[in-house]
This record gives structure tokens, sequence and C-alpha cells, in this order.
């Protein structure tokens, strides 16, 4: 749906398999859900880099005659979202460049916090940018990297960066693997036969029949070549920091992230928020896709029945023609159409996972009650949203979080609900069992893990809420 927070990007890399770039393509259809603006893979053949890049979908950007180009056993892939007017082929990823220590590319999911410090530093040393992607700067770093091999010279670059980071590059002849020591992205290792794979979440190793292995963990450099693993543990220690919005939404329900099922966490999450907030009704209804698991954890919880009383268009494109005649509900209808014999009469619970503006579940309100709900009861699986992600999500500014400016009544009467109710912050990490203190929930508490700049422009950029006349001279996103 449109008022969600965003999605941030998809990684994926593999080592060691003759038909590495069709792994990776098969690999980023499965996190396709993690950015679909563009798609872009890079696979070595051991004497060359080769990198096609494309805006769209993965099925759309490669055919079998784009994938024949992208010969060798080592491949990475990246999929990408990012904010309106930045969404250009020259930020798409892979990037790649050619300088001292040979061709590397690079795929990264999240967000550096210190990015424009450093390029503006960069800059003042001569560096040219040819983006204007945080990721960029990673391999500027590395290209002006002193140190005498590849693996130090990642090294050097990545230990300058701050903020989230999960990479996966590839250089000639090997796939590096890079977790920042927060961990704030997932990444998941496995292996495929002989070959290892590297992914965002490890729905793309089940596609593929790769066996999820491990974590790459925290801080964490994992360097494969020919002569096997080696990894690096450069950084000093941190506090984890792993995005619990992964969990909430982001992430596909069939993946594990940070070593949990995001299905079992997001059914705990419905069943918790029933225990917190029950209510008396005949039905309880998902809005889907993001709140089915939470819907059916609250219905297990509170024995209410549940029923599928809105049904999604799977085949909505990113675009339509919006007909010139006002349609009542048209940008939500077009997505999701109430099913009368289900709503007609009952009170209605409305499961969903979050609310970012309101304008949309206002909608999916009225609509319900327009189907003949006698009551529609608002339950949402996570805190109120009050605060915007630094760490390579996309969210709106703080103003225009509905839940940061206004009480929840105030947000009842917008949605016009009969109740609203959020899960508490308590109930959200009890989700994720005696791990809480590992993750980050700055979006519901306004503290961040990882200081973040205070001038106006950068704060902004990093917040990816560009008002495109005002500060987008030189956004940053992924
Ligand atoms: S601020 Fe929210 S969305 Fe961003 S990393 Fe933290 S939990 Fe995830």
């Amino acid at each position: 749906m449109a008022d969600k927070f965003k999605d941030e990007c998809g990684i994926f890399g593999i080592f060691g398999h003759p038909e590495a770039a069709n792994m990776a393509y098969l690999g980023l259809y499965a996190l396709q859900h993690r950015g679909q603006e563009s798609a872009g893979i890079a696979a070595s053949d051991g004497e060359q880099v080769r990198v096609s890049r494309a805006m769209g979908y993965v099925a759309d950007t490669f055919d079998s005659e784009t994938l024949a180009h992208l010969p060798g056993s080592l491949a990475i892939g990246h999929v990408r979202y990012s904010t309106a007017g930045e969404s250009k082929l020259s930020n798409a990823q892979p990037i790649l460049i050619d300088c001292t220590h040979g061709q590397i590319a690079v795929c990264h999911n999240g967000n550096l916090v210190n990015a424009r410090e450093l390029r503006d530093d960069l800059v003042r040393q001569g560096s040219i940018f040819q983006s204007n992607s945080d990721t960029e700067v990673v391999l500027h770093l590395y290209a002006r990297s002193k140190a005498s091999s590849v693996e130090d010279a990642v090294v050097d670059s990545v230990s300058q960066v701050q903020g989230a980071f999960s990479l996966v590059i590839l250089t000639r002849d090997r796939l590096i693997a890079v977790r920042d020591p927060h961990g704030f992205r997932p990444l998941a290792l496995g292996r495929l036969g002989d070959a290892v794979v590297v992914c965002s979440e490890t729905c793309a190793m089940d596609l593929i029949g790769a066996t999820y292995v491990r974590d790459v963990e925290p801080g964490e450099v994992l360097v494969v070549s020919a002569s096997g693993i080696r990894s690096i543990k450069p950084f000093p220690p941190a506090p984890l920091a792993h995005c619990i919005f992964e969990h909430v939404y982001f992430a596909r329900p069939d993946s594990y992230v940070f070593g949990k099922s995001v299905n079992e966490v997001r059914t705990n999450l419905g069943r918790i928020l029933a225990r917190e907030h029950p209510v008396d009704a005949d039905v309880v209804v998902p809005v889907p896709d993001s709140g089915v698991c939470a819907a059916m954890g609250y219905a297990e919880e509170s024995h209410v029945p549940l029923r599928m009383g809105l049904i999604r268009n799977h085949y909505v494109g990113r675009t339509f023609i919006q007909p010139q005649a006002a349609i009542r509900h048209f940008g939500v209808k077009v997505k999701l159409n109430p099913v009368k014999s289900i709503l007609d009469g009952q009170r209605v619970i409305l499961v969903d996972d979050s609310i970012v503006r309101g304008t949309t579940s206002r909608k999916i309100v009225r609509m319900v009650r327009a189907a003949g709900a006698r009551e529609v009861h608002v339950r949402i699986s996570c805190p109120p949203t009050i605060s915007p992600c630094f760490y390579g999500v996309d969210t709106p500014q703080r103003a225009e979080l509905i839940a940061a400016t206004h009480t929840l009544e105030e947000i009842r009467q917008y949605l016009e609900a009969d109740s609203v109710a959020y899960m508490s912050l308590e109930g959200l990490l009890s989700a994720v069992g005696n791990e809480r203190d590992s993750y980050c929930s700055s979006c519901y508490t306004g503290r961040y893990p990882v200081p973040i700049p205070r001038d106006e422009a950068t704060y902004l950029q990093l917040a990816l809420k560009l008002d495109k006349d005002a500060v987008a001279k030189e956004p940053v996103a992924k």
C-alpha cells in the first residue's frame, strides 16, 4: 500500500557457481519486495567484472541474452528503492569502478550517516563522483587506500564509514560480504553445493535451493576466494541495533532475518496485540498483505474468526491510468476490494502492521464501512511511528507522521474508526524474545543508536525525506 515505510534494498552474492549471474537473477527475483526501482547484476569470470543495470523490476530488466553477457562463477546483485526525483540509472547498483586495486563492484543496503562529510572531503581532494548515492563514497575510499591487498583496502574503506551497511562486493576473483558493527540490516550466509551464497533474506536461498548456514555477523568482513572463506573482524565492538521493522513489515514472512523466522515473530505480534488490546467483535480482517500474519495471531489469541474481508489485486503495476471521472476511493480501490458478504453488518477488527501518514488507513476504514461494517476497530501491530529512520529506510518527515503530531483520539477521529490501538513498545520487543536489546526501535522512540548529523540538509537527506525543491541538490539514497 502507498502509505508505508519503504523497503530499502535487497542484495545478493554468490561465489563458485557456474551460472552465477543466473543465480543472482533468481535471488534478486526473490528479493524484489525490497526494491522495485532498479535492478543490477555484476559478474566475474576471473578475468573481468561485467555489470548490467536497468530501471524497473528484475523480471523486466534481465533476459537470457543480458544474463549470457555476464559470464563467470562469481556474481553480486542489487534491487533498489529510491525516493522520488532520485530514481535514475546512475544511482542503480552494483556500482563498478576500476582503480589501482583492480576492478571492484559494490551493492549496499543501508544508509551511511557520515557520507556527506566524507564526500565533501573526497571532493576537496579531487574525487569526481558519478552518482549521488552514498555507496560511492565507499568506492572512493577504497580507490584511495594505500593498503597493499584488496582485503585490506576494503577493510580500510569500510572502517571509515558509519551508519547502516550490509555490503556485497565483487572483485575479479573474490566475493566480500560486510556488515556494519551494529548489524542494522540483515545479511545471511548459505551454501549451494560448493558455492557460497550471501543475501539479505533467506527467501532468496530457498528459491535457488541453497541452505542457510548463519548470518554474516555484525562487524564481520567475510572474504570468499578460491582459498576458502576468511572472516575478519576489523571494527571495535558496538551495541547491536537490528532493524525491528524488518520483522514488523519489510522482510518476507517466509524469510529468516537476524536468525529468527519473520512469520513467527509477526504472528506473535498479533497474539500480543490481541492480549494488549482486545475488543468485542465478530471478525478479524487483515489489511493484505502486510497485516496477514499479525491478523492470524490476533484471531488465534482472541478466538475471533479470521476472514479475508479485503482482497488485494496482485497485478497492479506501478502506474495506472486514472480515469477522468472521479471514482470514490479510486487509489485504494485499485489495490483492495472489500468482500461485502464478510463485512456487512459485522463488528470488524481491522489489523495492519503500521500507520505512517494515516491517509491510506482512513480510506480502508471508509471502504470497510461502505461495505456494511457495523463497527471498525483498527489494531496496529507496532507502536506509534513517531520518528524518521536514518539507517536506510524511506520515511516521511516527522511532521507527516500522524502519530508524531496527533493524540490517539485524534488519530481515531481522522481514521473515522470506532477504536484504534497500537502495540506497546514493550510488546513489540517481547516478540523477539530475549534478544530485545539487540534491536533498533528508533522510529518508535526517537532515540538513535548511531548519532545523526544535526545540520538541516544532511539531516533531511539522511532521512530520505527530500523536499525535491529544497534540498535535492545532492540527494543521498539507495
Ligand atoms: S529507525 Fe526504525 S526503520 Fe530505521 S533501522 Fe531503526 S527500527 Fe528500522
